[in-house]
């Protein structure tokens, strides 16, 4: 790789959707194969309905990925870029539940019926922000 290439190489996490008509088609290796992107998959979640949610790492020259994104874009595939880490602020939560609902992957969850604690279970988070917006206290945060 020459320095030029060194100085195009980019970075970007992203989180994207696929929809069920698509969970058999090689999206990954398609990537790595045809855009020679490296990908690093950091979540991966599939509904019971069959849509998939991952959150991939992807890194390789700019052009590729611009490439590699404008594939996933033709095929339909949502995507949007994400931080790597969501936070609680657990002083500011209530546990009102109202995350609960917009969470994708149960990251947000209520731990007892007893109790009714919400817990934030961090390795099951992917990082899609859906959680900000909806808290009525501003105690979820996105960091980078
Ligand atoms: S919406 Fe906010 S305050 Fe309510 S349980 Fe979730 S994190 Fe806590
Ligand atoms: S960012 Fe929030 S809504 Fe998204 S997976 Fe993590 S906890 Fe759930």
């Amino acid at each position: 790789m020459t320095e030029h290439d060194t100085k195009n190489i980019a970075t970007r996490n992203i989180m994207l959707h696929y929809p069920k008509r698509l969970a058999d088609k090689p999206i990954i290796s398609t990537l790595i194969k045809k855009y020679d992107i490296i990908v690093n998959i950091t979540r991966a979640r599939i509904d019971q309905d069959e849509e998939g949610t991952l959150v991939i790492e992807i890194s390789g020259l700019k052009k590729n990925i611009d490439a590699g994104l404008a594939y996933l874009d033709d095929l339909g595939i949502t995507f949007k870029p994400v931080s790597k880490v969501i936070k609680r602020i657990d002083e500011r939560c209530t546990h009102c539940s109202a995350c609960i609902v917009v969470c994708p992957t149960k990251a947000l969850a209520v731990r007892d019926r007893e109790s009714m604690v919400v817990d934030f279970i961090e390795d099951r988070c992917i990082g899609c922000g859906l959680c900000i917006p909806a808290c009525p206290y501003t105690a979820m945060e996105m960091s980078e």
